[in-house]
């Protein structure tokens, strides 16, 4: 009889809220559907596509039209499957069997599965009770540990923190691992070494079109990187990675720069409000000064809230002593402070 290894057999399908809530605030997303007049020129773009041929494996003008808008040379950027599939591909290909990846907690659970998926030796540095990252702890871990890898988020999932350009750059040029820094949420913050990626020799930077671009359907993650890792990570994914549809809309909706940067504006004044929503409201211990599109908070009831919230169709992330709460626009923001506040009632009667 065939047996599945070991590490497959106790591990369940990715699980996320499936059912249908009037307010969805769990998986960080764009709370913005795309707007009205786009639809004609991405309706255009995919009558235009060659269905019965593969598609570029390179995804040539997705990835142009990525790196104009940021600015850097197409040559550093190389297009995937969502930044999962890079996540996947790194922490698979990067490291070789008995080589350590150092990661930290609380962090992004992805990378903890992947590294438990391709069997990497890891260790995990536990952030302080402030729960932002001490640089100088990270590089002692690294050097101690001698990890090959050291991967984490910057803006962070879940804490909603950021580290300054500084000390990011400290860690990457005090060691010698490959560091894979997962800027999902940069767009919403101003440190970001994208335009430096390529000068460094152990740097890979992952960004998304799922959260400020507001694509997560369609599945689009970037690597920048310099010259020598571009190479081998486009030799190492598989070849048709991105899909002819993804790269066509997604290379659409790059080349609207203004709009993309007006877009990714009123998020972050979404963030903003949702923030001071729940900054005055009593059931949390602590709410955590957000760079990114969604708030952290901190509660001894965040599971009692958490169903309550549900309860009322407001869907938001449950992690342990706290909630995570995408932001969304200013009226369900208030809809959903409305919704705990009825809840911090209920609970003091
Ligand atoms: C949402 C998110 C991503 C994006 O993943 P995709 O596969 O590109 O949708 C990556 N990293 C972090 C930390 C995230 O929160």
């Amino acid at each position: 009889m065939y047996a599945l290894p070991e590490k497959l057999r106790d591990l369940t399908p990715y699980d996320p809220i499936t059912g249908s809530y009037a307010l969805r605030c769990d998986a960080n997303e764009s709370c913005l559907p795309l707007p009205e007049e786009w639809q004609e020129e991405i309706a255009l773009a995919t009558r235009q596509l060659s269905y019965n041929r593969y598609p570029d494996p390179y995804a040539t003008e997705l990835c142009r039209a990525f790196a104009d808008y940021y600015g850097i040379p197409v040559g550093s950027v190389t297009a995937a499957n969502g930044s999962d599939e890079l996540l996947a591909l790194l922490t698979s290909c990067f490291l070789n069997a008995g080589d350590k990846l150092l990661t930290l907690t609380p962090e992004f659970s992805m990378y903890r599965f992947y590294a438990g998926l391709y069997e990497d030796k890891s260790v995990v540095e536990e952030k302080s009770t402030s729960l932002s990252i001490d640089p100088d702890a990270v590089i002692r871990r690294c050097r101690e540990e001698k990890a090959q890898m050291l991967l984490f988020s910057n803006p962070c999932n879940p804490t909603s923190l950021g580290l300054k350009r500084e000390a990011v750059r400290r860690i990457i040029e005090e060691t010698d691992a490959l560091v894979v820094l997962d800027e999902a949420y940069m767009d919403f913050w101003d440190q970001s070494l994208l335009e430096e990626a390529s000068s460094y020799d152990n740097l890979v930077i992952l960004r998304t079109a799922s959260k400020a671009v507001g694509l997560a359907s369609l599945r689009l993650g970037f690597a920048v990187s310099n010259e020598r890792i571009t190479r081998a990570l486009q030799s190492a994914k598989s070849p048709y990675n991105v899909n002819g549809l993804s790269q066509a809309i997604g290379a659409a909706v790059y080349r609207h720069k203004t709009l993309l940067r007006q877009r990714t504006e009123y998020l972050i004044r979404c963030r903003e409000d949702l923030q001071q929503k729940l900054d005055g409201l009593t059931v949390f211990s602590k709410v955590y000064p957000s760079v990114t599109n969604f708030v952290y908070a901190e509660t001894p009831l965040a599971k009692q809230l958490h169903q309550a919230l549900l309860d009322r169709s407001i869907a938001v992330r449950l992690m342990g002593n706290a909630l995570r709460i995408t932001a969304a626009e200013p009226e369900d923001n208030t809809r959903i402070a409305a919704a705990i506040e009825e809840f911090e009632k209920e609970e003091t009667l």
